[in-house]
């Protein structure tokens, strides 16, 4: 059995374990609030600290990218840790993240790093309102964002960011990325990974629909092979300069048939959980193939696809799961207003089909749970 650690013990890690048993794989999750290593699916079995948890690891991962350095550092240290600590931390800062796009020359928004007054008022010259204002560190789901539509705002949302940094913990200096508004066309994704033999096998483009900063549903379809080539290249300039090891998703604002890269997350990702029912292999399967050496499993489409994630709802009605091709994956958390609680994958034999059953998925779960959902599959038809 191949022993896999993985950092942080939440959904991510549950479906790496869930996938890693047919291979064979022995997937532990180190839960950061904790402490304590424990297993993925029944966090009840503890099984030891960080450190006894590395040295019984072959292969040690990450789930997520706001991994304290120290905790990265030990991991390095071990040997055993893929991708490098470097690709997690620039995947967690997006001053990093937006150097790493510049040395690979791939295209994103125009933005300015942010530390004092000065430099806020001189992101106001340089940029163009509206502006987005992100935290350079421990954002996810649309958290730790401000957006400027008009100069009056500049005080308030000055002494918002202030508040944010002063409460932050963290040991790395705080800073902010002033970033154009892009008025995309869409937005899609493109999860892929590259495996200890520098071998790279993607997915299809994904298009992501986020609801209040937060991903509500992915549609994978058939997509343009112009823009999966542009993508794909993305991906392997990105891949090859960091010596990336494991699954990687890089997140893109579509503006006509160019795509500019919003920002890259070093795991497996959200945008990707259809590849559970709607692809040859998923995501968390190659991600485990990936670090542990074996090629990588098929990334095709099988069939169109959409992920819808339920959000702060510990069921949903059974008529639901009595729709062909409906597939339920809970995550077994405790529910909380707005929280991934679970995700939906919804599959057709082809977008016809998919956009039907979509449509009828959207009648059956309730508005409140779901608010975007139905106009999402009225357009989708
Ligand atoms: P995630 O959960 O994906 O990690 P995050 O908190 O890191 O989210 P972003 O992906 O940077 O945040 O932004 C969240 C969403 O806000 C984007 O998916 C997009 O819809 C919108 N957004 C972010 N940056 C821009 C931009 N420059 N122009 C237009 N929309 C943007
Ligand atoms: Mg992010
Ligand atoms: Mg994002």
């Amino acid at each position: 059995m191949k022993k896999v650690l993985v950092l942080g013990a939440g959904q991510l890690a549950r479906m790496m374990d869930l996938a890693g048993s047919p291979l064979n794989m022995d997937v532990k999750a180190f839960d950061v609030r904790t402490n304590k290593v424990v297993h993925p699916v029944a966090p009840e079995h503890i099984y030891g600290n960080l450190a006894e948890g590395i040295a019984e690891a072959e292969v040690i991962t990450a789930e997520f990218e706001h991994v304290a350095h120290d905790i990265l550092e030990q991991c390095e240290q071990s040997n055993k840790l893929k991708p490098t600590s470097q690709a997690i931390k620039i995947g967690g800062d997006r001053r990093l993240e937006k150097a790493l796009l510049r040395e690979c020359n791939v295209a994103n928004a125009k933005h300015y790093v942010i530390e004092t007054r000065e430099d806020f008022e001189q992101a106001l010259t340089e940029l163009t309102l509206p502006i987005i204002f992100k935290s350079a560190l421990e954002g996810y789901d649309g958290k730790g964002q401000w957006r400027m539509k008009s100069t009056e705002q500049a005080d308030e949302i000055w002494q918002d960011m202030a508040d944010f940094i002063a409460q932050a913990n963290s040991s790395v200096p705080q800073g902010i990325v002033a970033e154009q508004m892009v008025p995309f066309d869409r937005e899609v994704s493109l999860v892929g990974a590259r495996n200890t033999h520098g071998e790279i096998e993607v997915y299809p483009l994904t298009e992501n629909h986020h609801a209040g900063g937060i991903l509500s549903v992915s549609v994978a379809a058939p997509v343009e092979q112009e823009l999966q080539i542009q993508a794909a290249s993305v991906f392997k300039a990105l891949t090859e300069k960091l010596n990336y090891v494991g699954v990687l998703a890089i997140e893109f604002f579509q503006v006509g048939d160019q795509l500019l890269v919003n920002e890259i997350a070093p795991r497996v990702h959200n945008s990707g959980h259809w590849t559970q029912q709607g692809a040859d292999t998923c995501q968390f399967e190659n991600h485990l193939r990936a670090i542990c050496g074996l090629p990588l499993g098929s990334t095709k489409l099988v069939r169109p696809t959409a992920m819808v994630n339920i959000l702060g709802e510990d069921s949903v009605p059974n008529e639901a799961l009595a729709l062909p091709s409906l597939s339920i994956h809970w995550y077994d958390k405790e529910k909380r207003a707005g929280r991934k609680m679970g995700h939906l994958n919804l599959c057709g034999n082809d977008e016809q089909e998919l956009a039907q059953r979509l449509n009828q998925l959207a009648a059956i779960l309730p508005t409140e749970a779901f608010p975007d959902l139905a106009s999402f599959a009225a357009k989708y038809q």
